[in-house]
């Protein structure tokens, strides 16, 4: 039997969780009001789960030769004030995290954009002009390159958050009803399943 709704992984902060480093969340409203009608999250919170706390130091991408290959750069993860290298932690908790995704079926993910844990692409390295991916989500894309993935900022224009869906239902096999928008009619689905985050 299908499952109702696809399953979709979010950072926990989009979700009102207040898991941020200072103890704060980044709930969207607009994600939250208009696909979780039609998704199953599975929220995660990297720097919660690796151990860091919270509230807890913040955390950058610097330059390191040494470092993870994105956009151009060799990244490290590493503490804003006391420089706590966090890289292969973080890389080596991302990888098992992924493989104990993997079996959820995933069907889409939802990030935080501009975190060095979550961004997708646009996470500022310090002393560069430059951006690159957040360590977990590099992580994430790399496993499973072909997985439509978005951040809360993309998914602020509507038809973005449209395009999304489509593509998360797409990717588990499912379509939308013809010229329907993101109405609960819009998709067609199997049967149920319990609701987790
Ligand atoms: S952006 Fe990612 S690591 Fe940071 S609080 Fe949100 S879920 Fe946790």
């Amino acid at each position: 039997m299908i499952r109702s709704r696809p399953r979709v992984g979010i950072s926990r902060c989009l979700l009102g969780d207040e898991v941020r480093h200072d103890g704060t969340h980044k709930r969207s409203q607009h994600v939250i009001e208009t696909l979780e009608p039609h998704v199953e999250w599975v929220a995660v919170c990297p720097e919660v789960e690796i151990g860091m706390g919270t509230p807890r130091e913040p955390i950058e991408l610097v330059i390191g030769a040494d470092g993870v290959p994105s956009a151009g750069f060799r990244v490290r993860l590493v503490g804003v004030q006391r420089r706590e290298d966090w890289t292969e932690r973080m890389q080596a908790w991302a990888r098992a995290r992924v493989r104990a995704l993997e079996p959820l079926g995933l069907s889409g993910y939802v990030f935080k954009a501009r975190s060095p844990s979550c961004g997708i692409d646009d996470v500022r390295v310090a002393g560069t002009a430059g951006t690159a991916r957040g360590l977990f989500a590099h992580a994430l894309i790399d496993a499973m390159p072909e997985l439509p993935v978005a951040d809360e900022e993309r998914l602020g224009d509507a038809g973005t958050r449209a395009s999304f869906l489509a593509r998360v239902l797409a990717y588990r096999g499912q379509t939308p009803v013809h010229g329907s928008t993101l109405g609960p009619e819009s998709i067609r689905d199997g049967g149920a399943d319990p609701v987790s985050r």
